[in-house]
């Protein structure tokens, strides 16, 4: 029998809950939905959750407003500290002592990169999200609308709007489940995936404007400077969603999206359209991901990096 989420919390009084760094939907949601499926399970427990930064994208989701962005942490440690979305340890960031430090830690994930850092690991890297992994060891009848828009917020965002080949059959029927509890999903995929902020919109159009195609047409890439975001007055989260637009571009097997995070440190992100495995090549610079989906931050020479990158790209084209 399944192992459920209320099962890993026995007994525990203090409960922390954390997704990774540059949160996107799949994290949210899957922070949040477990964040209020304890609350609501376990009302005597102290429970807190944390989030590097929520953009404009997870605003609608109920008690988004109850996320610890300043990271404030107890004097005691945690009695279980619960990682979401999390491959590494390093990616929880500012919450990665506050996790050593817990009495018992738990990782839900979905990367198939995942080290099995915690003391007990629910890895499943055949699921399209950690809000799927996540849905499978919740109770149905504890699972109200809020908790209900958070999971399908965060499969809707890490399959594409259900269109990456992670979706599974049972992705599908997991969301329609989640649809059952009365959820608006047109108004949902609109306010959070498709609808943008005019800068957001600039920072797309400077990107896609800058974007260069090379290896004979297999791979699409551009790069947002520092100058470029200070200019659009843009914000890190801005930029989110990029890399899947240079990605569609007609005969590309690979795109890549660069975004100079301070001076000589670059953020890459990579996207395959199935013949190139990106989660091994972002591995071997310390990042990880997904076969399809990977991403790595980098120091030093943006030439040296991208010849690097380009070549092992090439070497599976
Ligand atoms: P993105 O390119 O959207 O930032 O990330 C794509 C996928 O790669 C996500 O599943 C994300 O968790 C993973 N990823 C991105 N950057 C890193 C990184 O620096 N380290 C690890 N381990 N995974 C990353
Ligand atoms: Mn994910």
């Amino acid at each position: 029998m399944t192992k459920l989420l209320l099962d890993y919390v026995k007994d525990a009084k203090t409960i922390g809950i954390s997704g990774h760094i540059h949160p996107d939907g799949d994290c949210i949601g899957s922070v949040l939905s477990c964040y209020m499926y304890l609350k609501n399970a376990l009302p005597l427990a102290t429970i807190h959750a944390y989030a590097e930064s929520v953009s404009n994208s997870f605003t609608m989701l109920s008690r988004v407003e109850e996320l610890d962005t300043s990271y404030s942490f107890p004097e005691e440690p945690y009695d279980v500290f619960i990682s979401l979305d999390c491959g590494s340890i390093d990616r929880l960031g500012r919450c990665q002592d506050e996790f050593l430090r817990a009495k018992r830690t738990v990782s839900f994930d979905h990367h198939i990169t995942n080290t099995n850092f915690a003391d007990e690991n629910i890895v499943n890297a055949a699921a399209s999200s950690t809000s799927e992994v996540l849905f499978d060891h919740m109770e149905r009848e504890l699972i109200d609308l809020p908790i209900a828009e958070a999971l399908y917020l965060g499969i809707m965002h890490d399959t594409g709007v259900f269109k990456y080949s992670c979706t599974s059959e049972k992705t599908m029927c997991t969301v329609g489940y989640l649809m059952s509890k009365g959820i608006d999903t047109a108004s949902l995929v609109d306010k959070s995936f498709y609808m943008k902020s005019f800068i957001q919109l600039k920072t797309l159009g400077c990107a896609l404007s800058k974007a260069e195609l090379g290896l004979g047409g297999k791979m699409i890439y551009t790069i947002l400077t520092q100058e470029d975001i200070a200019k659009i007055g843009a914000r890190m989260t801005d930029t989110e969603g990029i890399v899947s637009e240079l990605r569609t571009t007609e005969g590309v097997e690979a795109a890549v999206f660069i975004r100079e995070e301070a001076p000589g440190i670059y953020k890459f992100s990579l996207r395959s359209n199935g013949l190139v495995d990106v989660s091994t090549i972002s591995s071997s610079f310390g990042g990880g991901g997904h076969k399809m989906a990977a991403g790595f931050t980098a120091e030093g020479s943006l030439d040296e990096i991208f010849t690097q990158v380009s070549a092992m790209i090439m070497l599976q084209i």
